[in-house]
């Protein structure tokens, strides 16, 4: 939650939003916010404060949309909204999912904006806040200044979103049917919100999406994320840029080859790669083998051999026997991943997988993904440790409450790979430090 301006100060209806979920959602919050913006709305830091309050879901998961449900809840207790004085929305992944059956049992919400409406925000307010106060729905003054705008997790770093949807449709999945098809957002479109971001001061870009290698493939003259990133790169030669959720297929040689030949594109490949047994990805409608991904990976290490690679795997998934799972576990660790995400399997109604046979015991899941991260850990942390007494380059992001100053590597992605503690420098900055120490994950430099 954050945002400037009040209502009380401004006179006009303030609007606070609340994100649930992943990057991907905070963009789509930062969109929202801008359309409020332009439309005249104070932007609130307190949602009990506000005239309307916005609830960003996440729903990819059964957790996922168990803590948004939550968070709609404690918006409705509010007091502004339970005296009926702000208006409630709900937002996002979860009204996609569930549509109608979500209105009929969330009499809360005032109003639902699944993500394909969500360019709509402004209009959707001012009818949910009419009906709220009884009063002319508009908000009262006209103002084009974006308020409030920042980058969603500090003022040095924005992600940038290059696409939305997702065509692969893996078996576990929701993504597809709550995103809708691939489609690539059109570069002149990238390059101003990228522009914008630098302009606001930002250092570091992260290029997200569902599925970011496939950037460009769907245009009717087709490019590539290597083209993108080069063409960002260049234009903005100061300007970190990092891309995330490049699955197995998009990570080809040109991509390689456009990551290795810029040095302000982050040498950080985010692969997910879910499982390594054939049988069990050809099961989750996945391509590849352990053979492959190993390949991938020193194909990476050839061309770049410090570069930092990431994956996720999935624990648990159905028919996942003892045999397959122990194989994962092997991949582990001999894999040449510095960082490995794992979660265990989650039946999503209407994907493919929940009806597949011989699901796994909620209990043996948990146990299986627990055993993979304690392995992941054990495995990737001497990998953070070879860095001892390596140069890196870090961008400055801010300081700990005990005044601690903090930042990243270019080999630490924003909220996932942890941190570098260093002595000197203004939030912003890159400063060159040396890897002093590490601890798991952290590094500490000088
Ligand atoms: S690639 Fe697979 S897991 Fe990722 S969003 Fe698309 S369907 Fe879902």
């Amino acid at each position: 939650m954050d945002g400037k301006g009040s209502r009380q100060a401004e006179g006009r209806k303030s609007v606070a939003f609340v994100t649930l979920g992943c990057a991907k959602n905070e963009v789509d919050t930062e969109h929202m916010r801008e359309r409020v913006a332009d439309a005249g709305y104070a932007l609130a830091d307190d949602p009990a404060d506000a005239d309307a309050i916005v609830v960003n879901t996440c729903s990819f998961i059964q957790a996922a949309t168990e803590e948004s449900l939550e968070a709609v809840f404690e918006a409705a207790d509010l007091p502004n909204v339970a005296s009926g004085r702000a208006a409630l929305v709900v937002a996002g992944c979860m009204p996609a999912r569930y549509g109608a059956d979500l209105e009929a049992e969330l009499v809360e919400a005032g109003a639902f904006v699944p993500c394909s409406r969500e360019d709509d925000i402004a209009l959707v307010l001012a009818e949910t806040i009419g009906k709220a106060d009884g009063e002319g729905a508009a908000p009262c003054a006209a103002s084009s200044a974006v308020e409030g705008s920042s980058a969603p997790h500090g003022p040095v770093s924005a992600y940038v979103k290059i696409s939305d949807g997702c065509d692969r449709f893996c078996s576990y999945c929701t993504i597809p049917f709550i995103r809708g098809r691939y489609r690539s957002f059109p570069l002149d479109d990238v390059r101003d919100e990228v522009r914008k971001q630098v302009d606001r001061g930002v250092r570091e870009i992260v290029l997200i999406a569902q599925d970011t290698g496939r950037w460009g493939a769907d245009f009717p003259e087709p490019s590539t994320l290597a083209a993108l990133v080069s063409t960002l790169a260049e234009e903005h030669p100061s300007t970190w840029f990092r891309l995330m959720y490049i699955q197995p297929e998009g990570l080809t040689d040109e991509l390689l080859e456009a990551v290795a030949s810029h040095a302000n594109v982050c040498d950080y490949f985010d692969i997910p790669l879910q499982h390594v047994d054939a049988d069990i990805l050809r099961a989750m409608n996945r391509t590849g083998s352990r053979a492959d991904f190993e390949a991938l990976a020193a194909r990476v290490r050839r061309r770049m051999p410090d570069a930092a690679l990431r994956t996720t795997l999935i624990a648990g998934f159905p028919g996942e026997t003892d045999e397959q799972f122990e194989e994962l576990c092997s991949f582990v660790e001999d894999a040449d991943f510095d960082y490995i995400g794992v979660f265990p399997y989650s039946r999503e109604e209407g994907t493919r997988a929940h009806d597949l046979p011989n699901q796994v015991d909620e209990d043996e899941k948990a146990d299986r993904a627990q055993r993979l991260r304690d392995l992941a850990d054990a495995v990737c942390a001497p990998r953070i440790a070879a860095r001892i007494g390596r140069e890196l380059d870090v961008l400055v992001e801010g300081r700990e409450e005990d005044g601690q100053l903090f930042g990243r590597a270019m080999c630490q992605a924003p909220e996932v790979d942890g941190v570098t503690y260093l002595e000197a420098g203004e939030v912003g900055d890159i400063v060159r430090v040396r890897v002093e120490d590490t601890l798991l994950y952290e590094m500490e430099g000088a």
